[in-house]
């Protein structure tokens, strides 16, 4: 074929193609076609530059997005002829090291089938090695400092691959072929069990792992995102010394199930679960328990769903194969602190938690907590996006030309830089209250800072004066945005579902701070993404002692009886038998109510489902954000009559009178 015939063209894809087998691919297709060139990871996706014919150029072209890896997501391709050059063949080149940094490496990917094959084949070399990956699985976000997407840049960096994994990390017909986190027992990271002492155990870390387990102890496992505290969920005694030890005495905890086969046994499983039980993000996903599981009821804590998820990495695929119960996974944490990242830190943070700790020497960069997920009318319903998740963007409708940070608020904290198109929502960080919440918050948003090289120009924050964020916001020199809780959570679900123009906004939440300084939280805004008028809200009732009504719900029956009845005798009254409270703490309440002392207003849809629990006598204190609104929705699942209400057509705000 002669020179003239060919034509010669540059392509910039950008997306998720890093970080799985995306090089590779174009390589094999280069093949097919015979199509001569280079591909080469930029800090914007992947280049390739192409010499072919043009019948070889459009087969190529077609081929790249129609046969894609599977956990690649190609968001544009760009093509454009270039001036003659000369390639006597197809190649991989290094990486080249663009300006800005735009590039989308892939979320960590659950253990993929052909490493679960090798895994548990006595005949493959990465026999039973808990680290085995390749570029269709393994770790990334978590292990990243810097992109491009190379080994140097992760914390495999000071593990030198041996001449068999190098053999596979330079041949573009394997699977390992550029997968920067490969490594096997001659050259990768190891295992090791120790205890609490840090004394080390004999033996085959996993299986010693498991024995103990099998006991009854409680194990700290070095997981992808940080440590997990493992134990075994159908046991009543472990389940329970964990929470004790853990001090999480009421939140659910999540269980690792070996296999679909097995969740079966515990939950019932719809389609749609069962697909997302199995996706490479591997979340968890709440599920309806069946009244013969065998799972611990102090798992649970009282709630009708069991969060359950899948092995997502090689090492819990060896446990799960080993033990015969399902286990207790749940964030390696004291509550309400981050999750421990390294071995000494969670030597040093889980000692009286955990009897024995299953350590290894491959880093973690960035901490994840795991992802809670649902399955709501057939469509996946995310509760807490982390790992497998973040800080992949949400693609939005419109360009934006100025990159904003927004902060997030106080509970469930996440944050979001927005750029272009892309709203980088980070990992979930929780409530803001500790010190170490601080320190996870400004860790995880520098890695997303750095890893996206984002500048953010301006900075959004909550209204609510006090609130952590929003003291950290007037610490950059940057211009200032306040955003009004439930108008922020409006505009979000719309981004979310790339709605624009005016709509009616409904925001039923726990606690916001309102434009006329009171508490909102069960509001109907009339807005735009710019701003909103308060059309209605739900009837307001005094919060007797503030904040205090957050977890001491019973005051909260308080607030609505007093809003209702207005006689001392009879609220105190009502209190002690609906509630079962002491008459002492009635009496109390109701002269703080009758004086109105601190006890601000508010129309937040959370305190009523707190005071309706309240009043049933489902309990009085709540452990944690949410519990009774849980506990009340079961209970209101399983009722055919509806709460009855009026809508007060005023002049200029409506109101949904709740009262009883
Ligand atoms: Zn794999
Ligand atoms: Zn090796």
């Amino acid at each position: 074929m002669g020179k003239d015939s060919l034509v010669y063209v540059e392509m910039e894809i950008s997306g998720i193609v890093q970080g799985v087998g995306f090089r590779p691919f174009v390589y094999r297709l280069a093949g097919r076609y015979g199509v001569k060139g280079s591909v080469s990871n930029t800090t914007d996706g992947v280049n390739i530059r192409v010499a072919a014919s043009r019948g070889g150029l459009q087969a190529f072209l077609e081929a790249l997005s129609a046969e894609a890896p599977p956990q690649a997501l190609i968001e544009d391709i760009r093509v454009a002829e270039v001036s003659p050059f000369h390639a006597e063949s197809f190649e991989i080149t290094t990486s080249s090291h663009g300006r800005e940094k735009h590039t989308l490496v892939s979320p960590d990917l659950a253990t993929c089938d052909d490493c679960l094959r090798e895994l548990f084949d006595p005949g493959d070399r990465r026999y039973r090695y808990p680290f085995i990956n390749c570029t269709n699985c393994g770790p990334r976000f978590t292990i990243i400092g810097d992109t491009p997407y190379d080994r140097p840049m992760t914390t495999m960096a000071c593990f030198k691959m041996c001449a068999e994994c190098e053999r596979e990390y330079h041949d573009p017909s394997n699977r390992r072929f550029h997968a920067q986190p490969n490594a096997c027992p001659s050259c990768g990271p190891r295992l090791w069990l120790v205890d609490a002492g840090g004394r080390r155990i004999d033996g085959d870390a996993v299986s010693e792992a498991c024995a103990k387990l099998g006991e009854g102890k409680i194990v700290a496992i070095k997981g992808l995102g940080g440590f997990h505290l493992a134990c075994d969920a159908t046991s009543d005694g472990a389940v329970s010394r964990l929470r004790e030890r853990k001090r999480r005495y009421a939140k659910p905890l999540a269980v690792m199930v070996r296999d679909l086969a097995e969740v079966e046994r515990y939950c019932r499983v719809s389609d749609e679960e069962r697909e997302l039980l199995a996706s490479p993000r591997r979340p968890i996903v709440l599920l309806e328990e069946m009244e013969d599981s065998t799972i611990s009821r102090f798992v649970a804590g009282g709630l009708d769903r069991q969060g359950i998820f899948l092995p997502y990495t090689p090492l819990h695929h060896l446990l799960m194969h080993e033990v015969d119960f399902p286990l207790v996974m749940t964030s390696g944490n004291l509550s309400s602190e981050p999750i421990a990242k390294g071995n000494r830190e969670a030597m040093e943070r889980l000692k009286g938690i955990a009897d024995y700790f299953l350590l290894h020497d491959r880093d973690i960069l960035v901490r994840y907590d795991d992802s809670v997920s649902m399955i709501f009318k057939g469509r996946e319903y995310p509760i807490r996006r982390a790992r497998g998740y973040a800080p992949y963007p949400v693609k939005l409708k419109d360009d934006f030309d100025v990159e904003v940070l927004a902060l997030g608020a106080e509970l469930k904290n996440t944050f979001c830089f927005l750029r272009g198109r892309h709203a980088f929502v980070g990992q979930h960080i929780g409530d803001m209250d500790t010190r170490e919440a601080r320190q996870h918050y400004e860790e995880a948003m520098e890695a997303v800072r750095r890893l996206f090289s984002l500048k953010p120009q301006a900075i959004a924050h909550d209204l609510h004066p006090e609130y952590m964020t929003t003291l950290m916001a007037k610490e950059y020199a940057l211009p200032l945005l306040g955003v009004q809780h439930h108008h922020a959570h409006i505009v979000s679900c719309m981004a979310d579902n790339a709605i624009d123009g005016r709509v009616i906004g409904v925001s039923w939440d726990g606690t916001g701070y309102g434009t006329d300084g009171t508490v909102w939280g069960g509001e109907f805004l009339l807005c735009d993404q710019v701003s909103f008028s308060r059309a209605a809200r739900l009837s307001t009732y005094p919060m007797p002692g503030g904040e205090a009504c957050i977890t001491e719900i019973d005051r909260m029956a308080g607030g609505v009886l007093w809003e209702v009845v207005r006689d001392k005798d009879e609220v105190r009254n009502l209190l002690s038998v609906l509630c079962g409270m002491s008459g002492e703490r009635a009496a109390a309440l109701v002269s703080q109510l009758a004086s109105g002392f601190n006890s601000p207003l508010t129309s937040s849809a959370g305190r009523i489902f707190d005071a309706a629990a309240a009043l049933m006598g489902l309990r009085g204190v709540a452990h944690y954000e949410g519990q009774a609104a849980c506990e009340l929705e079961a209970v209101a699942e399983r009722a055919d009559s509806r709460y009855p209400y009026e809508v007060v057509i005023g002049d200029g705000l409506w109101e949904i009178d709740t009262r009883p």
